[in-house]
C-alpha cells in the first residue's frame, strides 16, 4: 500500500460561471480550426471576436467574457496550448494582437 502518486498534470475544463480566474489560470479559447469560421459560429456566438493564440499564433475566438477576464489580469491561450500548460498571453498580448488585426 502507500500513497498513490499521480503523474502528470490534471486539467479540469469547466465553464467559468463565477467570471473569476485564479492565479495561474489560463482561459481556454476555442480554436477556429475546432469550432469553425465566423459563418459557422455567428448564430450561437454573436459576441465572439477573431484573434490569435499568443503562444502559437493559431486562429482563436475570444468571447466578451474571455476579454473581460484577460483585462482583469487573467491569461489566455488556445485550447491546445492551454492544455499543454502554456503560461498564456496577457492583456498586453491581447492589445498588440488586436492592433495587428485592426481593432485599434
Ligand atoms: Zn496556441
Amino acid at each position: 500500500m502507500g500513497k498513490e502518486k499521480r503523474q502528470g498534470a490534471y486539467f479540469k475544463i469547466t465553464p467559468n460561471p463565477s467570471g473569476r480566474m485564479n492565479p495561474g489560470d489560463v482561459a481556454c479559447c476555442p480554436l477556429v480550426s475546432n469550432v469553425g469560421t465566423w459563418d459557422e459560429v455567428k448564430d450561437k456566438h454573436h459576441d465572439w471576436e477573431l484573434s490569435e493564440c499568443p503562444e502559437c499564433g493559431a486562429g482563436i475566438w475570444l468571447s466578451t467574457i474571455a476579454v473581460a477576464l484577460i483585462r482583469e489580469g487573467g491569461r489566455y491561450a488556445c485550447t491546445k496550448c492551454a492544455l499543454q500548460g502554456a503560461a498564456g498571453g496577457t492583456a498586453e498580448d491581447l492589445k498588440r494582437i488586436r492592433k495587428e488585426h485592426g481593432h485599434g
